[in-house]
């Protein structure tokens, strides 16, 4: 029987008995409901301090029906209730030591600040793509709606250092801040990076000037979605298969298809050949539409004569499997 069909049969038993007896009273004795009530309720807890009024044959006779239905179901109800109530603590004491220990054994994770509208998305990206991900939020609801998906997370004000460093923020590899407020967002990004010097930051920002000044504040990227929303709206009005086809290559990994940027790690076994005499595209078929050389600006559609080197950052499009084989390739060492 799951947990919460069994606290309602206990709850209706209870009910049930406490009808029981009150009526009882009230039809053989022909008492007050309160005087009822209140004789029931002291024969099931076994106070039994004394009767209300002398009880007559029958009325002792249904006492001890009352007693020996009414006392076990009572006890059971009692019984039921506390194993819930310790059963719960053990279960919130040994998930806060797990989730504690996850949290300490976590490195290279990302850190999403909110999980409201926008942070739920990204939780879900990150989810679909098992990336390992840590949430801060603090609302309780949601930290228990967090808790039941099985994702990590802390519950308190993303603003305060302690619970940045709680997040493990010094070992992260990223952080995104979803939180609707501006200021908010501009606090936790210049405390992220006085923390984190290496972390990426990506922060969420509502109007031009928050952009700036999240840029000012050590964010690497900003992202106002109400701009990416309207952008969105208006191509998939103009150009539909277009916005399909994105979707398909950057968010369906269901269909067996994605994009990935890749990172050629020195030595690796492409470093250092043409791209058209590696075997990213015969071998794996996979396409390159962009690469970024360091301190450079992204290359749209390189040529097949552009030589790929250690530190390059390769954008490719094409089916899951082959893009994590290329990622093994590029970070291979001889
Ligand atoms: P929304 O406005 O729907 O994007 O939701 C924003 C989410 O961020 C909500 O769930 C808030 O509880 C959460 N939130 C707001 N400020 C903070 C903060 N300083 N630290 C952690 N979570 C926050």
């Amino acid at each position: 029987m799951s947990p919460e069909k069994k606290l309602k049969w206990v709850f209706l038993i209870l009910a049930g008995v406490i009808s029981y007896g009150t009526l009882g009273y009230t039809l053989i004795e022909g008492w007050s409901f309160l005087e009822s009530f209140y004789m029931t309720i002291i024969t099931l807890s076994t106070v039994g301090f004394r009767e209300v009024r002398a009880l007559s044959a029958t009325g002792r006779v249904f006492t001890i029906t009352l007693v020996i239905f009414g006392v076990a179901g009572a006890a059971f109800t009692i019984s039921v209730l506390g194993q819930f109530i310790v059963e719960g603590e053990i279960r919130r004491i040994l998930g806060r030591r797990k989730m504690e220990k996850r949290l300490k054994d976590m490195k290279k994770h990302y850190i999403v600040c909110g999980y409201g509208r926008v942070g739920m998305q990204v939780c879900k990206e990150f989810c679909s793509r098992e990336i390992p991900l840590v949430v801060i939020e603090k609302n309780p609801e949601r930290v228990e709606q967090l808790v039941k998906e099985g994702i990590l997370v802390i519950q308190g004000d993303a603003t305060d250092d302690e619970v940045l460093l709680a997040a493990g923020i010094q070992r992260s590899k990223a952080l995104i801040s979803t939180i609707a407020s501006e200021s908010e967002n501009v606090f936790i990004a210049l405390s992220a990076r006085e923390l984190n010097p290496e972390i990426f930051i990506t922060a969420r920002a509502e109007s031009k000037s928050a952009e700036k000044k999240l840029l000012r504040a050590g964010a690497d990227r900003v992202v106002s979605p109400h701009e990416m929303g309207g952008i969105r709206m208006a191509l998939v009005t103009l150009r539909p298969d277009i916005v399909d086809f994105m979707r398909i290559v950057t968010g369906d990994r269901e269909k067996g298809f994605g994009i990935e940027e890749i990172e050629v790690k020195e030595k690796s076994s492409i470093a250092d050949t043409l791209l058209k005499d590696s075997p990213i595209r015969c071998e794996l078929g996979l396409l390159v539409i962009g690469i970024k050389k360091k301190g450079k600006e992204m290359i749209i559609n390189p040529s097949a004569q552009i030589r790929i080197e250690p530190g390059d950052i390769l954008v490719v499009i094409g089916e899951t499997e082959k893009l994590e084989k290329l990622g093994q390739m590029t970070s291979a060492r001889v």
